[in-house]
């Protein structure tokens, strides 16, 4: 069972750049007939694992005799009914217009489920209508950049627990029919509540990876071959670890492939890239004989910049014979040269002997742990006000920046919103000081945390 997503906003917002990447060429004309306005568009979607019907509303530019407010109007609602989902653009670099507000007023009145998305978002020029769209009322807005394909991640992680929970809704409807959608799968057709865990394995050529994904699975490998939805050239394998199911994306795969020994460096990266972005947890597998390389950092930073949770895996750890000093020498080089991954777990592994297996199945299922987790809104404000207390902030020119209010706005990764004063005013070292206290106040080690100052409407 699947779901329908829509895409409304304003001419020129972005909306029909989103529905082409998202549906490519798998295109069809709702309203396909002569005489029918083709005003709404509809197209089969593919996000990862994910299949959904996509509307886009677009055509509303070419004139007619209706207004362009009351044509934008009747076709947003009905859009909206047709939709269980509704993606709201809006254009970051323009910031909220008057005709933005006028969909909010719609939707937040009509649509049960609402993604806000701020569309050109890639760059600085797009960071205060990022920030400014807040004030529609409609939660958390996410950034994308439709042209780019940045943020795909974070919408597919937006759509998942929905696209779960229209699962179920079908399965209680109807329980003969098959609702499990992976037409890869062999085996009898029932429902899948939980939805795997998705880990990549990313690291230089020769980390071990291969070696490491064979020890994992061993002889439970259930092979579901490659993944039709991003790319042919990640490959991912499902399988359970310990009890719990997981789908490991193998990056070595596609590296194995290539005729070209010269390009290898360059593909094993973006095909690490592309593995990141659909993972929930990454691990990134260092060789204990050369750690940290210009390559493995970089890796790590890009999945703590997608917003993954992160655990560093140091390899070959049977050739190593100063285990204890190698093992602080380790801890230091990885707090300096990545401390935006403060509190990532580091574990050592062999994965030719499978000695620390069980260490590193430790870390993955606990990052991704905190990874989703939730912090009451009441528990959040009593540290606050702890927080400022203890170290007030700034009061540049003599007015001290106010800090009100705070509540988490998502999660995987964690993402709070705090209500500011003077938000511009506040320096990134008091930012700095409140992500670090909640990462040791609520024991979140090994993600990242998002954390936004929000200015008082
Ligand atoms: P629609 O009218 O909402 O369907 O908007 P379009 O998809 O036709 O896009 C309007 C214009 O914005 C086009 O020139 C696009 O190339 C441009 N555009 C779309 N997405 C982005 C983006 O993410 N970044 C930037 N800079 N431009 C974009
Ligand atoms: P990949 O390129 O990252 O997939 O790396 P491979 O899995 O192909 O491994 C590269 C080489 O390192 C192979 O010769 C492996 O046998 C070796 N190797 C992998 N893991 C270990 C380990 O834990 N200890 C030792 N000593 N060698 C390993």
């Amino acid at each position: 069972m699947s779901f329908t997503l829509a895409i409304v906003g304003r001419p020129n917002v972005g909306k029909s750049t989103l529905f082409n990447r998202l549906v490519g060429k798998r295109l069809a004309l709702v309203d396909d007939q002569p005489g029918v306005t083709r005003d709404l568009r509809e197209g089969e979607a593919r996000l990862a694992d994910l299949r959904f019907t996509v509307i886009d509303t677009a055509g509303l530019e070419e004139a007619t005799d209706e207004s362009l407010q009351g044509r934008m109007r009747r076709l947003t609602e009905r859009a909206v009914e047709m939709a269980d989902i509704c993606l709201f653009m809006i254009d970051a670099r323009a910031g909220v217009l008057p005709a933005d507000e006028v969909f909010a007023e719609i939707l937040r009145k009509k649509s049960a489920h609402v993604i806000l998305a701020a569309n050109k978002g890639e760059g600085a020029a797009a960071d205060a209508g990022v920030i400014e769209a807040y004030s529609l009322g409609l939660g958390e807005p996410l950034r994308l950049s439709a042209e780019h394909g940045e943020g795909m991640n974070e919408l597919y992680t937006m759509l998942l627990p929905l696209a779960d929970e229209f699962a179920e809704k079908a399965a209680m409807n109807a329980p003969e029919t098959d609702v499990d959608v992976d037409e890869d799968d062999e085996g009898p057709r029932v429902p899948t509540k939980a939805r795997p865990l998705q880990v990549a394995v990313v690291g230089r050529p020769n980390a071990g990876k291969s070696t490491l994904i064979n020890q994992i699975i061993g002889e439970d490998r259930l092979l579901t071959g490659p993944e039709a939805g991003i790319t042919r050239d990640a490959i991912s394998t499902q399988f359970e670890w310990e009890g719990t199911p997981v789908r490991i994306w193998d990056t070595a795969g596609m590296r194995k492939k290539a005729k070209v020994q010269e390009k290898l460096e360059k593909l094993s990266v973006s095909d690490g890239l592309r593995a990141v972005k659909f993972a929930e947890v990454v691990v990134v597998l260092l060789d204990v004989g050369i750690p940290f390389e210009q390559q493995d950092l970089r890796i790590a930073d890009l999945a703590e910049r997608e917003g993954r949770a992160v655990v560093i895996a140091v390899n070959k750890w049977d050739l190593e014979d100063e285990k204890q000093d190698k093992l602080k020498e380790l801890r230091e080089e990885f707090a300096r040269l990545l401390p935006q991954l403060k509190g990532a777990p580091l574990v050592t592994v062999s994965a030719k002997t499978g000695r620390g297996m069980d260490r590193l199945h430790a870390a993955i299922m606990k990052s991704h742990e905190v990874w989703n987790r939730r912090v009451s809104t009441a528990r959040l404000n009593r540290w606050l006000t702890g927080m400022l207390e203890v170290h007030p902030p700034p009061a540049p020119g003599g007015k001290r920046i106010k800090l009100r209010y705070m509540t988490q706005v998502k999660t995987r990764p964690p993402g709070f919103v705090v209500m500011c004063s003077h938000p511009e005013k506040l320096p990134e070292s008091y930012k700095r000081y409140l992500v670090n206290g909640l990462r040791t106040d609520f024991d979140m080690p090994g993600t990242p945390i998002r954390l936004t100052m929000r200015s008082q409407a």
